[in-house]
């Protein structure tokens, strides 16, 4: 499988279909599977916390959320395939439907994922939900939650989505996916639930596919100021002092 190193993070070059076949797969076997959904900010955070660092690389499929990866990627002379995590959510749930496969919603605001989850129902009437509840705001994802993982676990699902943010979604699942037996795939699907929700608007088709989207939630949100320098200041930075000193990176 190809897979494009950027600022020590290794990221599938894979496309949608391609994902879904392994999912597929995944969902057939014993073992346990989980997706992280990278985007430019996430490597910036990976570059302050290793460890954070250690669980994308650990995790069995890491997929290109957010156009500047691929231009990262090209920068460095690769292609990469992009798959939002909405995206991938939705195609998920697709694949789940006709597979009988039941499907966990954890996260967002309260009452969100259960919004969520009914925008969805709509689309994919047959759609096994095994439960969906906002996990609250978690302040260390490594603190297990008794009473949050019994919860899950009683409904067996098969799938997890996790809305927690980034970083602490993916330490909720590193450290926890091994306390719900049932579930063959967990991904961390960040802002995904607030989207189909209704709660943000996603930027229109256009804005999207001219890579401005995060102008378009800049301008809708504020308070996302700190992670866009983040995404369009000190990630190129970094990217561009990754190819002019490759060994210094890490
Ligand atoms: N969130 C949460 N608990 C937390 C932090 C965040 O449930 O402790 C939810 C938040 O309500 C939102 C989602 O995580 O629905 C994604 O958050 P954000 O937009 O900050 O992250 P990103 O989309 O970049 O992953």
């Amino acid at each position: 499988m190809t897979k494009v190193e950027i600022l020590g993070v290794k990221i599938d070059n894979l496309s949608l279909q391609e994902i879904l076949e392994k999912v597929s797969q995944f969902l057939e076997s014993k073992n346990q599977h989980f997706i992280v959904t990278p985007n430019p900010e996430f490597l910036v955070a990976a570059e302050k916390d290793k460890n954070f660092k250690e669980i994308l690389n650990y995790a069995d499929i890491v997929c290109a959320d957010g156009i500047g990866l691929i231009y990262a990627a090209k920068f460095l002379g690769k292609i990469l395939w992009r798959t939002t995590g909405v995206d991938l959510l939705w195609a998920i749930c697709h694949l789940a439907e006709q597979k009988n496969c039941s499907i966990y919603f954890l996260g967002a605001a309260e009452g969100v994922a259960e919004k969520t989850v009914a925008v969805l129902k709509k689309y994919f009437p047959h759609l096994i939900i095994a439960g969906a509840q906002s996990g609250g705001l978690i302040a260390d994802p490594k603190q297990i939650e008794s009473r949050l993982i019994y919860e899950i676990s009683k409904t067996k699902p098969k799938i997890i989505f996790v809305a927690l943010g980034q970083v602490k979604q993916e330490k909720w699942i590193f450290y926890h996916l091994d306390k719900l037996p049932s579930v063959k795939v967990a991904i961390g699907v960040g802002g995904a639930f607030d989207y189909l929700a209704g709660e943000v608007n996603r930027a229109p088709e256009i804005i999207r596919t001219l890579g401005l989207e995060w102008l378009y939630r800049l301008i809708n949100q504020p308070g996302r100021l700190k992670r866009v320098i983040n995404a369009v200041v000190i990630f190129p930075f970094l990217i561009i002092k990754s190819k002019i000193f490759p060994k210094n990176i890490d």
